[in-house]
């Protein structure tokens, strides 16, 4: 499961999409892609295989311009590594004009079944991926549908598996509809323009104003608000937070690889992590949550089960 990051902006948000993969990169990734409806309303898509870098280079030689877009990091699960694969995937009433556009983490595990409806119906696949039927199948919902919203909660009502999903439509450029079941998604909450993104590092250098999503949510996102649905399709609210997160998890900082970074700061980290389960060398119990206590009071012992790697791990905990 890889990246996703969207905008909706007064502003250009290529850079914003683009930074927001880079900030994506440690997660792991095959290809990666970015669609943005331009002034003329059409939808503009640059695709490309290999690092966000080759992706970033292609949108400088070609920028790409308007104010609402969507990004994404592909780790193929449906389809090889190519750049036909790659998100986003688009829909629409012929190749020319398509007017649907959509970014997918995850699996639809019924996708050759929704596959075949649609290919009856009409539609042209492009691509070997699970996602492509969600372009499809909500531009298909849109034709009896009174809006993208009412358009996606059908949509999902038929999908099964595992997703985060972005969806926009570029007749409809104020808005972008995302959903969640279970595959993370958090709406970045500026000022007179939201975002959203597979994990709130994506979205730092924008804002610090985050609201989570949870199973089942579907939500119509504006520059000036979001609407949030439950799995029911009942309006509800979501709770946003301030986050005090650091720049530093999602930088490579001084190091060459995420890896080294992870390898380096590895001391740092497991006393982060043991630093509240001890007072001095006492273990403090409360830090393991209530019933801590008497679930230590009954352990008789302790097995370690590991291979690989994680072996050697085990060896230490021992
Ligand atoms: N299943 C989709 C694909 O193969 C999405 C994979 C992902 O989460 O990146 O394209």
């Amino acid at each position: 499961m890889c990246g996703i990051v969207g905008a909706i902006a007064q502003r250009d948000v290529m850079g914003i999409l683009v930074e927001g993969l880079r900030r994506l990169e440690y997660r792991g990734y095959d290809s990666s892609g970015v669609a943005i409806v331009n002034q003329a309303g059409q939808i503009e898509r640059t695709r490309r295989v290999g690092k966000v870098q080759e992706l970033a280079q292609a949108l400088k030689d070609k920028p790409l311009s308007g104010g609402t877009g969507i990004a994404h990091t592909r780790w193929a699960t449906h389809g090889v590594p190519s750049e036909d694969n790659a998100h986003p995937h688009v829909s629409g009433d012929g190749a020319l004009s398509n007017n649907i556009a959509v970014v997918h983490n995850g699996i639809i595990e019924n996708h050759q079944e929704l596959r075949e409806k649609l290919v009856k119906a009409g539609y042209v696949f492009v691509s070997q991926t699970d996602t492509e039927v969600i372009a499809h199948l909500v531009h298909l919902e849109l034709q009896t549908s009174e809006s993208l919203l009412d358009a996606v909660q059908k949509s999902v009502k038929q999908f099964e598996g595992a997703y985060g999903t972005v969806v926009l439509d570029s007749n409809t450029p104020e808005k972008i509809v995302v959903a969640r079941s279970g595959s993370p998604l958090v709406i970045g909450l500026g000022l007179d323009e939201n975002f959203i993104a597979s994990d709130m590092m994506a979205l730092l250098p924008v804002t610090r104003n985050f609201m989570f999503l949870e199973e089942g949510d579907v939500a119509q996102i504006t520059r000036f608000d979001v609407e949030v649905y439950d799995v029911d399709g009942n309006q509800v609210q979501r709770e946003s937070k301030e986050h005090d997160v650091s720049h530093e998890a999602g930088d490579k900082g001084e190091y060459r690889h995420f890896m080294m970074k992870e390898i380096f700061e590895q001391p740092t980290a497991v006393r982060n992590t043991l630093e509240n389960g001890f007072n001095g060398d006492e273990l403090n119990l409360d830090a393991f949550g209530s019933n801590a206590a008497k679930i230590f009071d009954e352990i008789e012992h302790v097995q370690i089960i590991a291979c690989g790697t994680s072996y050697h791990s085990g060896m230490v905990a021992r």
